[in-house]
């Protein structure tokens, strides 16, 4: 599959980043964890491999947290208007997850499966 480049950014406009791709994942998350940062009822993710996005513009704030499960993440956003970028944890595999709805064509990469079913609210649907 040819790579594809695709490219986004957070809401004020401060930080753009562009990735490399074809995604090796596309999710629609429901973890409690995901729910916090962004305070949505869930999240969709593009995931690519970790050196494949850079940040074009501005320079994302940080925050690193141990999860519950003991793994290690790191999620980026903008200081400035809060919009979350990326999110990595620690481990065997190199990925990087980019939030969907920054991406400038978000309707590009729909989400192929859910993950944390488990942590789904009850009234979201399907
Ligand atoms: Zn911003
Ligand atoms: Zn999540």
């Amino acid at each position: 599959m040819a790579e594809q480049l695709f490219e986004g950014g957070c809401l004020c406009g401060a930080v753009r980043y562009s990735a490399v791709g074809p995604p090796q994942h596309q999710t629609m998350c429901h973890c409690a964890n995901c729910r916090r940062a962004s305070g949505a009822q869930s999240v969709a993710w593009v995931s690519v491999s970790r050196g494949k996005v850079e940040f074009t513009q501005g320079e994302p704030s940080r925050y690193a947290y141990t999860r519950e499960d003991g793994r290690n993440i790191e999620r980026t956003f903008c200081g400035g208007c809060g919009t979350q970028l990326t999110y990595a944890a620690d481990g065997p595999d190199d990925g990087i997850d980019i939030t969907t709805g920054s991406l400038d064509d978000p309707d590009a990469y729909p989400p192929k499966v859910e993950s944390w079913r488990e942590e789904k609210l009850s009234w979201v649907k399907p």
